[in-house]
């Protein structure tokens, strides 16, 4: 590559005019100079994850670079998953390729309006799905993720009133698989799982009859209750092992790698059009753009950065806390697929 263009471009537009391989090469002397560290997330566009040091969901990813040596994490996933990496690593600069890069569900719900529903109901716990933003973590007691969301709910004593949010689909889940009734839920959903719908699935199955069929619990509860198996990525990830055949309900880029894993494997979306665009909205050239500017750093209050940590300190606590994968995790984590943590967080 020339000196010329390694000269620093103006905007991201003008990155998206120049070659991949030239990209690739600004992004590694960047990260060089910069002592940097890229975070990728499972459902990002596949030029992304070549280029990613990590791979995985939010959590295990924000764990993971709190633990390394680096100065500068650059975040491509969406919004509150970048504030969750700086939430873990308050002396680390995080980055994101593109801020617009948010999570709808996460935008459901506001400090403000959980302020509002918290006074209404002044005895009741607040658990806090991950998928949310750092302000609202803050307002938690204590944060979940889908794969230990029952557990976390029943921490709480039976008797005290629970507001959940922001996912009504999982908090419906939790008070079926608990039993509960005292659960108060916010009205957000995932649009990429609540688009997902039953005919698709009559259609699915109708092509593959004796496929099993596992669905995220981020979905509605009539495609819940037709599903074999109902659980977050991490359990996808670990059923795709062990079956020949499965339907699968949640985002495609989860599908889409497990393919690439299992060529010999029958393994269909249950969703052709299950895609988180907000995901994709990072691109190598913005990648690149934001390294060479060190631009969009996520930048959080002090007393924010705190709360937020709290509940998801307490979070780890109940859950039996956070470990370093296994030689089969990391197995999976070389293609893409973390078994630990949740659905898209
Ligand atoms: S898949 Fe759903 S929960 Fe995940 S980032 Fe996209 S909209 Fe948010």
């Amino acid at each position: 590559m020339s000196r010329a263009t390694l000269d620093i471009l103006p905007t991201p537009l003008d990155y998206s005019a120049l070659p991949a391989e030239d990209l690739k090469a600004r992004i590694q002397r960047k990260k060089e100079e910069l002592n940097a560290v890229i975070l990728g997330h499972n459902y990002q566009r596949i030029e992304i994850q070549d280029v990613s040091d990590y791979l995985g969901d939010s959590l295990g990813l924000s764990q993971e670079a709190a633990d390394t040596s680096a100065d500068v994490i650059v975040f491509c996933g969406v919004h509150f998953m970048a504030e969750t990496a700086k939430v873990l690593s308050p002396g680390k600069r995080v980055l994101m390729p593109d801020p617009r890069a948010g999570c709808p569900m996460a935008d459901f719900v506001t400090r403000d309006a959980l302020r509002r529903l918290k006074a209404e109901h002044e005895d009741a716990a607040v658990v806090t799905y991950v998928n949310s933003t750092a302000e609202v973590k803050a307002e938690s007691n204590v944060c979940c993720t889908s794969s230990n969301a029952v557990r976390v709910v029943e921490s709480i004593p039976r008797d005290q009133s629970i507001i959940f949010v922001p996912d009504k689909n999982l908090a419906a889940y939790v008070a079926d698989r608990t039993g509960r009734e005292n659960i108060i839920a916010w009205d957000g959903y995932c649009y990429v799982h609540d688009d997902m719908v039953l005919v698709e699935l009559d259609a699915v199955l109708q092509a593959h009859p004796d496929a099993k069929v596992v669905v995220h619990p981020e979905a509605r509860k009539d495609l819940l209750d037709r599903a074999d198996f109902v659980t977050s990525t991490s359990g996808m990830v670990k059923l795709a092992a062990e079956h020949d055949k499965l339907v699968i309900g949640t985002e495609r880029g989860l599908v889409d790698s497990l393919n690439q894993q299992y060529p010999e494997k029958t393994l269909i979306p249950l969703s052709g059009a299950a895609i988180c665009g907000n995901m994709k909205l990072n691109t190598l050239a913005k990648l690149a753009w934001s390294l060479d500017h060190e631009r969009h750093e996520v930048v959080l209050e002090e007393n924010i950065r705190l709360g937020a940590e709290r509940a998801l300190r307490r979070m780890l606590e109940l859950s039996g806390g956070w470990s370093a994968p296994s030689a089969e995790e990391s197995r999976l984590e070389e293609v893409g697929l973390r078994k630990s943590g949740c659905g898209c967080a």
